[in-house]
């Protein structure tokens, strides 16, 4: 999350930041809503889980959302570049840690797959 075109890219600075610190008795939905849109929700996702910000809606997640996940966390080593990155418990490991890494594995694994003719099985 430190990527400035990141950061040029996170709908919460481009929106009224209130709406991502309500307060008492507000709701949080308008925010949780755009965050779902957001192109960066699974960066700003773990950086949440790191950062662990106290105040505010991250990654869609209040901070009463946050406090449960707390303690059901661990950390993955991605298999395309190799650094780690976040997981929740409770699902299963995913193997790259980021989109783009995963693209790329993809279009790796396409390059070298032999070309199937029509019709093979
Ligand atoms: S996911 Fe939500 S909090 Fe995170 S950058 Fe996007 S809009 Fe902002
Ligand atoms: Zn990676």
């Amino acid at each position: 999350m430190s990527d400035a075109d990141d950061l040029a890219q996170a709908l919460c600075a481009q929106v009224d930041g209130d709406l991502w610190f309500p307060e008492q008795g507000q709701s949080a939905q308008p925010a949780k809503d755009i965050c779902a849109r957001c192109p960066i929700l699974q960066a700003c996702y773990a950086y949440t889980l790191v950062a662990q910000p106290r105040y505010g809606v991250w990654a869609g997640l209040t901070e009463r959302d946050r406090r449960k996940l707390q303690g059901r966390t661990r950390t993955a080593t991605c298999a395309e570049c190799g650094e780690t990155f976040p997981v929740t418990s409770g699902i299963a490991l995913p193997k790259y840690g980021h989109d783009e890494c995963r693209a790329q594995a993809r279009r790796r694994r396409d390059r070298n797959r032999p070309k199937q003719r029509k019709g093979a099985a």
